[in-house]
């Protein structure tokens, strides 16, 4: 495999140099729009623009749109857009292409695979999540839960699922690579675990689809939702997917029945039927242009090879990592991801009491990561279009700004809305 070399001995911009020369992924850099000297460790929270997006929107906008007008959802194919798209996500998720749609956010999706879930599962009546899991997924299940009379929410710390799991449970909704520390379930042995106890799992890919092979199919998955602008680089707000295995499919029943849903929404029939095929996890109307964007960064995994993606990754975070500790000692801030790459998805995670301030700081010299409550400062790595190079100099300004304490100014300490 490629990229070994990083992360060992002395990182150097010339062992840098030579990781990007000989990277198989080098070219697809070139596909995306980066500001010139930013160095834009912030890919798992927005992914960079694909340079085939403008084109793409501009496309559907003047002519679809502006030329075709409604003609356009049979003659653009927009109707098809959310399976279109979906076929096109199947292969990054080891899912066969009826299986996956592309609609709504990750928050609708996973209150509508939650609901499906417990309606597989009559009998039982817990839903256990993860008390680290991203917010939104907490708030969505605790919504389905108050829908249903009986409904109990189980929050399990880390560590803790196997005794959470019981006869009672009816689903569990689990994130498969952790939003803050990047720590990472095996999907196979979670889900087999799951199962044992006769619930169904749904799975929350957002920060793992573009980052990390997944085998939906090998983990015997029973329904997976993710977001579309994180590796995806689909854009600010980009339609989300969902997933629901073969098995599972003609008997999901989502609670957000609408009339693209339906088996024959242009018999505007008074009854809802539900169509018999993945489209029954649709709802509304598709937004067109959102899908473009979308489909446009889509197009640009088509030959991409995840185990590659995987193995960049690695060496990429592993170089950050090693940058970092080795250079600033006992000052270097907290690892609070898995040491072990093989643990953890395409970031990193690190604690640090001025944390806020420190990627305040870092964000004003052109490195940009991001910053989460309470203390956690967090570093991705794109692989599609970061180079080592910019990633040990990505690392050397958070080691010149930690160790000089630059960070300490005022303006640093401002909080904007978004952080
Ligand atoms: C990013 C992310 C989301 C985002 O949900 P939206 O509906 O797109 O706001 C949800 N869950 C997880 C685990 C995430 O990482």
């Amino acid at each position: 495999m490629k990229y070994q070399a990083a992360g060992v001995g002395e990182s150097s911009a010339s062992d840098c140099a030579s990781l990007d020369g000989e990277d198989p992924l080098a070219l697809y850099r070139e596909r995306f729009f980066l500001p010139s000297g930013l160095k834009y460790c912030d890919g798992m929270s927005l992914g960079a623009l694909p340079k085939e997006v403008p084109r793409s929107i501009s496309k559907v906008i003047e002519q679809e749109w502006g030329e075709g007008l409604i003609r356009s959802w049979n003659s653009a194919g927009w109707i098809d857009a959310p399976r279109r798209l979906g076929g096109k996500l199947a292969p990054l998720l080891g899912a066969d292409a009826d299986e996956v749609v592309v609609a709504d956010s990750t928050s609708v999706n996973l209150f509508k695979l939650l609901v499906a879930a417990i309606r597989l599962r009559p009998e039982r009546h817990v839903i256990v999540v993860e008390s680290s899991n991203f917010p939104t997924d907490i708030y969505v299940a605790e919504g389905v839960a108050e829908l249903h009379p009986r409904m109990e929410l189980r929050l399990v710390e880390e560590g803790e699922l196997g005794a959470a799991l019981d006869d009672d449970v009816a689903v569990a909704l689990l994130t498969h690579v952790d939003y803050k520390t990047a720590k990472m379930h095996d999907l196979s042995s979670v889900t087999r675990e799951v199962h044992r106890c006769g619930a169904l799992v749904v799975w929350d890919l957002s920060h793992s689809t573009g980052a990390v092979p997944i085998d939906l199919h090998a983990a015997d998955a029973d329904m997976a939702a993710g977001c579309g602008y994180k590796y995806l680089n689909g854009g600010p707000g980009a339609p989300a997917f969902m997933f629901v295995a073969r098995e599972h499919l003609l008997r999901a029943e989502q609670p957000i029945t609408a009339w693209i849903g339906h088996d024959q929404p242009f018999e505007f029939s008074t009854e809802y039927v539900p169509a018999r095929s993945v489209n029954r996890l649709l709802s509304g109307t598709p937004p067109i242009v959102s899908m473009a964007a979308l489909e446009a960064a889509l197009d640009l995994w088509r030959d991409v090879d995840l185990e590659t993606v995987r193995a960049k990754s690695i060496g990429l975070s592993q170089l950050f990592l090693q940058v970092v500790e080795s250079r600033l000692g006992d000052a270097a801030p907290r690892l609070l991801s898995p040491r072990d790459p093989n643990e953890r998805g395409s970031h990193l995670a690190f604690g640090h009491p001025n944390g806020y301030e420190i990627v305040q700081a870092l964000i004003d010299r052109g490195m940009i990561g991001d910053f989460r409550e309470p203390e956690v400062m967090r570093f991705g790595f794109a692989p599609l279009y970061m180079r080592f190079t910019d990633v040990l100099q990505a690392a050397e300004m958070l080691v010149d700004v930690v160790a000089s304490r630059a960070w300490d100014q005022p303006k640093y300490r401002e909080r904007s809305t978004v952080t």
